[in-house]
């Protein structure tokens, strides 16, 4: 039987359950990747995210031709080209692993119907997460929309099953062909249309499992700590791992809890913290998948949230301003550069930039979650409205819309030296540990000193933080404060 892996969010060979089936059901296995030619031209990803992608499927491409095998591709709408594929290669079933966007599972229900009513059988698997949204429930059958209660019974049931780690079937199976199959090229970024950017995170699935070995060998144990420090490498940086499937969130937190049967160096709390982000990940991919209105609305209108800004000159001004990373509040500024230059931006600094541009500027949450769709490499609509809609205060489960996060002590507390503004803010780098915070307060000397003249080399602040943060709290009529 001939059979076609259909390959999009699971770019990988280990713990790949479409694969495994189809090698195990099929004597000949074909894999296919299908650049989505809308979504290409809809722009809602950037350079980063694509550059990010096909970097994982050269590499994919590589390890299959080692294995004398080779990634087939094609380009333009998914549907179209599934069938034609399908078809041309006399395929009898295909196999995929599932994707919970809204766009993605009507997708999917097409080309399933489609195939199906050509004669050609379907299977699908979960993958992506280590739970589906309908294996967690709360006690009436209801999705739950609190991540507390998610959360524990997230935990019971990976106790009750957690679920086991399969091998790459490829090991065994294509050994004996001895052959070295053609090297496939694959489109380049530029012939997607988009610019090769120099990517920061490794991509592909050998570095993924690099990097969580050396993460599981170091910084987890101080993740507690240093999961809120953008100065240092304290976390894992595996998100655009997980957003293309380089690596599996099963063999994630298998090896995470696999690290606290050694002795000594390690510790419960950071581990089981590391854990409880990954749970963020699916508790929010679950509230996509019950509850996809969520992609393009708020969850929930709450009565009293401050209305956002009308769309004028001022608006432009201070959007710009913060898309740029010059508003004139380091952390902020050190933050949206990181992301413009990099892709990537810590989540301590993503909380902050997100609760300055929905309540110090009062812009809507969803120009800011577009933004960062189009900039980041590991861009998740899952993760990014999740995030988005808690700090907005219109999630399921959110930041209390009384509680707007102060720049300058989240800069002072979580960079006190100044380290990680000065690596994106460079005008400040000469600008002492004491001062970095809020240059503008520095006198004339001081700012000839520090070669900084504000205004000219860096910004005097957009807004003022205590009065934003006032009216704010003042617009919000029902906003309890504390
Ligand atoms: C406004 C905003 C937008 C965000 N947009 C995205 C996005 O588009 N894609 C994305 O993957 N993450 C997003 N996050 C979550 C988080 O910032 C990143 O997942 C994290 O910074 C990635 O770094 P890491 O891999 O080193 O994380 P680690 O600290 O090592 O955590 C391990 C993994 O857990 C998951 N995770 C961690 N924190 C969260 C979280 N708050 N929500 C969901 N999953 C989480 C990620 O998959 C991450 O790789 C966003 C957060 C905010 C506040």
């Amino acid at each position: 039987m001939r059979g076609v892996v259909w390959l999009r969010r699971d770019l990988r060979l280990q713990d790949q359950p479409a694969l495994t089936a189809a090698c195990a059901e099929c004597d000949e296995v074909l894999l296919l990747f299908v650049f989505d030619e809308p979504l290409l031209r809809s722009r809602q990803f950037g350079s980063s995210c694509v550059t990010f992608m096909v970097s994982c499927l050269v590499e994919l491409a590589d390890t299959l031709a080692e294995r004398g095998l080779s990634l087939q591709w094609r380009r333009g709408d998914q549907l179209e080209e599934v069938l034609r594929f399908v078809k041309t290669v006399k395929a009898e079933v295909v196999y995929w692993n599932r994707d919970y966007e809204p766009a993605a599972i009507q997708r999917d229900q097409q080309v399933q119907q489609a195939l199906m009513t050509r004669g050609v059988a379907v299977h699908t698997f979960k993958d992506h997460v280590v739970f589906e949204a309908e294996e967690i429930r709360g006690a009436t059958g209801n999705p739950l929309q609190r991540y507390s209660a998610y959360r524990a019974r997230w935990w019971a049931k990976w106790q009750a099953a957690s679920p086991p780690l399969l091998p790459s079937p490829l090991r065994q199976r294509y050994r004996r062909a001895g052959t070295v199959s053609p090297r496939v090229v694959l489109p380049t970024v530029e012939e997607l249309g988009y610019q090769t950017v120099p990517l920061w995170i490794k991509p592909g699935e050998k570095e993924a499992r690099r990097r969580l070995r050396w993460f599981l060998n170091g910084p987890i144990h101080r993740y507690v700590e240093g999961r809120n420090l953008p100065a240092i490498d304290g976390t894992s940086k595996l998100s655009p791992q997980f957003r293309f499937g380089t690596l599996s969130a099963r063999t994630a937190v298998h090896a995470a809890l696999g690290t606290l049967a050694t002795d000594g160096v390690v510790s419960r709390r950071d581990v089981l913290t590391w854990i409880d982000e990954l749970i963020w990940r699916e508790f929010f991919q679950q509230v996509l998948s019950a509850f996809p209105q969520v992609a393009s609305s708020p969850f929930r209108i709450k009565n009293g949230l401050p209305q956002p800004r009308r769309a004028g000159a001022k608006w432009n001004r201070l959007y710009t301003a913060w898309c740029e990373g010059r508003t004139g509040y380091p952390l902020v500024d050190a933050g949206m550069r990181q992301l413009n230059e990099t892709g990537w931006m810590h989540n301590r600094v993503r909380m902050v930039v997100a609760s300055f541009l929905i309540k110090d500027l009062r812009i809507d949450w969803q120009s800011g979650e577009r933004y960062f769709m189009q900039q980041l490499v590991d861009g998740d609509l899952a993760a990014n409205n999740g995030n988005w809609q808690w700090a907005s205060a219109t999630g399921t489960d959110s930041m209390p819309g009384y509680r707007v996060f102060n720049p300058l002590l989240q800069s002072r507390k979580f960079d006190p030296e100044g380290a990680y503004i000065r690596q994106y803010a460079r005008e400040l780098a000469a600008v002492p540990a004491d001062r970095i915070h809020a240059p503008h307060l520095m006198t004339q000397d001081e700012q000839a000193l520090a070669g900084c003249r504000i205004g000219r080399d860096y910004p005097a602040p957009i807004v003022d933080h205590q009065q934003a943060r006032d009216e704010y709290l003042a617009l919000g009529r029902h906003l309890v404060t504390r």
